[in-house]
């Protein structure tokens, strides 16, 4: 099934991401844990593409568990540590098993490294439209509600992401945010900005004081001050942060499904109890 396809039917779609172990022993765990999110019959289940590039194949097989527990998968695909030949040798086999949704991104450029010179894309929107033109995949794409970090501008960020949904993008995820607002204020800049494809609003439940340095260094998320309330009283009481945790990204759920928001992406980090509590939370409101 084609994601974008599920995103512009009616009603309320909440899907979920997980990401693949570094290393193979690991594997049969990360299996246990895509059952137990598919079990929660997300829209579709997303599987990032880890460890700069290297372990394609563990994505390419929790995709492959995904679909066998009868849910659509989303394979990750990165382009900054790949050169073409490689990337079209991973479509191919994900084509192979049947996994023909991808999220194709540029990845992160590791620190204090330039950017790798020859055969390679630069930018995701070359990725995506390399996808497209190769066929036969439906091609999502990441956006960011508060500008990507490198970019000069929000301004600028939103430029070049047309430019990528104009190469053939089907639908956007965005990076975790923390105050709907600003989802809402990016929605309405997108939108005049003349990006016109399904945009699924991408949650994460923060349920240990840990993950929020984590937050800070990779997305750059603004952290209000209601959510930094909650980690200054509870960040020190794992059980409590887990719960305020989950019932603060409920809430942010419900606010955007209330404020007619019908794509939502949970980041999990893995955390099945955290992802049944959550879907537990919204059973009423997601029908079940
Ligand atoms: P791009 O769209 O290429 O944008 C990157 C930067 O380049 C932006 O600042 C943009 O404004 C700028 N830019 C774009 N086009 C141009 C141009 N023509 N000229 C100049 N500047 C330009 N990382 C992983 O390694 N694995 C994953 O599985 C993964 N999954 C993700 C899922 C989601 C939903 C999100 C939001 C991010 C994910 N990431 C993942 C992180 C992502 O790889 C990084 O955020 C990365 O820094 C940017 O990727 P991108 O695809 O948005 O890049």
């Amino acid at each position: 099934m084609k994601i974008v396809d599920l995103l512009t039917d009616r009603g309320i779609h909440l899907s979920c991401e997980v990401f693949p172990p570094k290393e193979f022993a690991r594997v049969e765990e990360a299996r246990e844990v895509v059952r137990g999110i598919a079990a929660l019959a997300p829209a579709y289940v997303s599987v990032t593409y880890g460890a700069a590039g290297k372990t394609p194949q563990f994505t390419r097989e929790l995709s492959q568990t995904v679909q066998a527990s009868g849910v659509p998968a989303l394979a990750h695909l990165t382009c900054i540590n790949d050169n073409v030949s490689k990337i079209g040798q991973v479509l191919n086999d994900l084509e192979t098993v049947g996994v023909t949704n991808v999220l194709a991104l540029r990845g992160d450029i590791p620190e204090g490294e330039t950017f790798p010179a020859g055969d390679h894309f630069e930018h995701a929107a070359q990725l995506v439209r390399y996808v497209k033109d190769r066929g036969g995949f439906c091609v999502g794409a990441a956006c960011y509600p508060e500008g990507h970090p490198e970019a000069p501008s929000r301004a600028a960020d939103l430029d070049y992401l047309k430019a990528k949904v104009d190469a053939g993008v089907d639908f956007l995820t965005t990076q975790m945010f923390f105050d709907n607002a600003t989802l809402y204020n990016f929605m309405f800049r997108a939108l005049r900005a003349g990006v016109r494809v399904p945009i699924g609003a991408g949650v994460m439940p923060v349920v240990n004081a840990k993950q929020i340095k984590r937050i800070a260094a990779l997305s750059g998320a603004t952290l209000p001050s209601r959510f930094r309330s909650i980690v200054d009283r509870f960040g020190e009481d794992p059980a409590s942060m887990r719960q305020a945790g989950v019932a603060y990204a409920t809430e942010q759920i419900i606010d955007l499904i209330a404020n007619g928001v019908t794509n939502i992406h949970l980041y999990t980090m893995n955390r099945v109890d955290v992802a049944q509590d959550v879907f537990h939370n919204l059973g009423a409101i997601l029908g079940r």
